[in-house]
C-alpha cells in the first residue's frame, strides 16, 4: 500500500470542498441520506426560472438554508484546512458550499464556485452586497427589483473569474485533496481532472466511491474528519 502524502511534504495545496464537510457541522448534504435535493425539487426552489415564476417562493427556502448555516459552526475538518492555509500560504480552498463555514473557520483565498448564501444580488442591476442577517434585512435593492441569492443555480454558467482563478490554482499545486463531493455536476467535477492532468497528488476523502474516483491515486473512505488528520503526518 503506497504510503499516504502529508502536507509539510508539499508546497503548493488545493482543497476542494463540498457539502460532506459542511455534513459534520449538521447542514444536509445534497444527494446523501436526507440531502436537499430529495426533500426539495432544485427546479422549484434554486434557478432562475423557478426564482422569476414565484421569488417569495425561492426566497423561503433559502431563508430556511441561511438559518441552517447561521446555526452551524465550522468543525474540526474546516480547522485543520485553515491551519494548513496558515502555515502554507500557498494553499488555496475551492469550495462548493456556499454556507461560509471555511472562512469563520479562518480559511482566506476562499474560491467559491457556487456562490455564497451571505450575499445577495440585484436581479436588474447585478450589484452584490454582503448580508449576513436573518431574516434578510429586506429582498429589495433600493432600485427597487428584487434581490436574489448570488448563487449558482441550476441553469446559471459559474462565474468566469471564479472558475479561472479555481482552474490556475489547481493547475499549479502539487496536492489536490478533495472533501466530501460527489463530482456528479460539472464543470466543478471536471476540477480533480485538471489537477491530475497538472501532475498533483490527487486525494480523495469521502466515504463513497464517485464518478471521478478513477483521477485519484489516494481514495480514504471514511468522514472528513476522521480522514482529514490522516494527512497531518
Ligand atoms: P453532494 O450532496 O452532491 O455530495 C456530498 C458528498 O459528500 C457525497 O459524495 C457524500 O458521500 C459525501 N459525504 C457525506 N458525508 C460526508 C462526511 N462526513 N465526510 C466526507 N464526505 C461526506 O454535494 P456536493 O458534491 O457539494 O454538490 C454537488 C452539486 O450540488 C454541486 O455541483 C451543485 O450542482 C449542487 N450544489 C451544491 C452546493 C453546495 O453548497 N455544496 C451549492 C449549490 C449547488
Amino acid at each position: 500500500m503506497t504510503s499516504l502524502p502529508r502536507f509539510r511534504d508539499f508546497r503548493s495545496i488545493v482543497f476542494f470542498t463540498g457539502a460532506g464537510l459542511s455534513a459534520e457541522s449538521g447542514i444536509p448534504t445534497y444527494r446523501g441520506r436526507g440531502g436537499v435535493w430529495h426533500a426539495y425539487d432544485f427546479r422549484e426552489y434554486a434557478c432562475q426560472r423557478a426564482f422569476e415564476r414565484d421569488p417569495d417562493k425561492v426566497w423561503t427556502f433559502h431563508e430556511r438554508r441561511r438559518e441552517v448555516a447561521a446555526a452551524a459552526a465550522p468543525n474540526e475538518g474546516h480547522r485543520i484546512i485553515a491551519a494548513v492555509q496558515a502555515a502554507m500560504p500557498a494553499t488555496a480552498i475551492v469550495t462548493q458550499n456556499i454556507d461560509g463555514l471555511h472562512q469563520c473557520a479562518g480559511g482566506a483565498r476562499v474560491i467559491e464556485l457556487h456562490g455564497s448564501l451571505w450575499r445577495v444580488r440585484c436581479d436588474r442591476e447585478g450589484k452584490r452586497r454582503e448580508d449576513w442577517t436573518v431574516p434578510l434585512a429586506s429582498r429589495r435593492c433600493p432600485c427597487g427589483a428584487a434581490y436574489r441569492p448570488d448563487i449558482v443555480w441550476f441553469g446559471d454558467p459559474l462565474g468566469v473569474e471564479t472558475f479561472g482563478e479555481a482552474s490556475r490554482a489547481i493547475t499549479a499545486c502539487d496536492l489536490f485533496v478533495s472533501v466530501g463531493t460527489s463530482g456528479l455536476v460539472t464543470p466543478a467535477a471536471d476540477l480533480p481532472l485538471l489537477a491530475a492532468r497538472g501532475g498533483a497528488v490527487c486525494v480523495e476523502i469521502d466515504p463513497e466511491e464517485t464518478p471521478v474516483s478513477g483521477w485519484y491515486r489516494h481514495h480514504l473512505r471514511g468522514p472528513a474528519l476522521e480522514m482529514l488528520p490522516l494527512l497531518r503526518g
